[in-house]
């Protein structure tokens, strides 16, 4: 960290910057200049916070010199991370989708989901059994039903699960009903405590971008679960707040190459809750494959106009198979290949 003095801070207030440099165990190296004075803190800059020397008299500015972020950074982890989902890797060359509906409905929608989800190649299955509804009127999720729900149509085809968990009290629930990956929500990215239980699992964990959240205050929630000893985060886009209304929210493209350049982590798109319109949903899946995302999050549902929660924006099983051989060319064209055929054919013959 360095620390900017007023032009003119005298020896008094030096000093006083040094003692509580010193005082949190780091060295000092002053800096002399012909108009104002730099002080720079030697060691582990991640102690000290601006609020501590800002206020103090003489102290023009203090700020950071290395990024917050440490565990998460691919400054001190070059390469890339690859999580091992029940055999499907997130973050290695293949392209992973999960797909699946907003939320849990009944076991026939299941079934059918789970079914159109296998059969189009997605090797992951979404579904939400706990919803985080801006009404509390609307429905709120089949709770630990759909969680045995969503288990039991995903493993008929060998698909494991991927699902939110909105409350610390919930993680045992999930840990018994072998939830494969924790889905933390975009409302949930700054959930300080839910972020340290995820943590202290071995559960690999889809963190998703807050909907005005930065790049460096997402890094930072992914950091809390590092920070815990679990390092099987997935960072997933999801589309920001902006100023613009024709559609749900922004998809911010330029997250992933900057991610990717940031984090070792695998990072993904969730086009449908970006576009928030089902023929959005293509155009937005090829942009995130293209800016060099390492796997889709994507609403599927067998009869979208029935879903019961976001049925504007769900594929129907057609759209979906439909853009899995569109995005299989869109991996091929940039060195990457989405589920071999050979995988899509084992599961049928395990089927038949
Ligand atoms: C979801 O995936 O169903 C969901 C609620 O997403 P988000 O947290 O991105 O709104
Ligand atoms: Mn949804």
């Amino acid at each position: 960290m360095i620390i900017v003095m007023q032009p003119d801070a005298g020896d008094v207030e030096i000093a006083a910057v040094e003692a509580k440099i010193k005082a949190a165990g780091l060295g000092v190296h002053i800096s002399r200049g012909t108009e104002r004075t730099l002080i720079g803190a030697i060691g582990d800059e991640r102690k000290l916070d601006p609020e501590m020397f800002d206020p103090m008299p003489g102290v023009e500015r203090s700020l950071h010199i290395l990024k917050p972020y440490k565990l998460v950074a691919r400054e001190w982890h070059k390469a890339s991370t690859v999580i091992d989902v029940a055999g499907a890797e997130i973050g290695g060359n293949e392209i992973q989708v999960i797909a699946g509906p907003c939320s849990v409905e009944t076991v026939p929608q299941m079934n059918s989901a789970a079914a159109a989800v296998a059969s189009a190649g997605a090797r992951l299955m979404r579904g939400g059994a706990f919803k985080p509804r801006t009404s509390p009127y609307s429905f709120q999720g089949k709770g630990i039903d759909g969680l045995k729900m969503l288990k039991d149509s995903a493993a008929q085809f060998g698909l494991p699960i991927v699902t939110e968990l909105m409350d610390v009290r919930m993680l045992d629930t999930f840990l018994e009903h072998d939830v494969d990956v924790i889905q933390i929500g975009t409302r949930n990215m700054q959930n300080f405590d839910l972020l340290k239980e995820v943590g202290a699992v071995d559960v690999p964990v889809v963190l998703k971008r807050g909907m005005s959240a930065t790049i460096s205050e997402w890094l930072m929630a992914a950091e809390y679960i590092a920070a815990g000893g679990n390092h099987k985060i997935i960072l997933c886009e999801r589309g920001i707040r902006t100023f613009e209304t024709a559609y749900r929210n922004v998809l911010d493209v330029t997250a992933v190459p900057m991610l990717k350049r940031e984090t070792h982590l695998p990072v993904i798109i969730d086009p449908s809750h970006a576009g928030g319109k089902a023929w959005l949903v293509p155009a937005l899946a090829c942009a995130g494959i293209a800016a060099g995302a390492d796997g889709l999050l994507i609403e599927v549902h067998p009869c979208p106009q029935d879903a019961w929660c976001d049925a504007d924006q769900a594929l129907s099983p057609t759209e979906f198979k439909a853009l899995m051989t569109k995005l299989g060319a869109v991996a091929n064209a940039l060195g990457r290949t989405t589920a071999s055929p050979h995988h899509v054919a084992a599961q049928e013959a395990e089927l038949a």
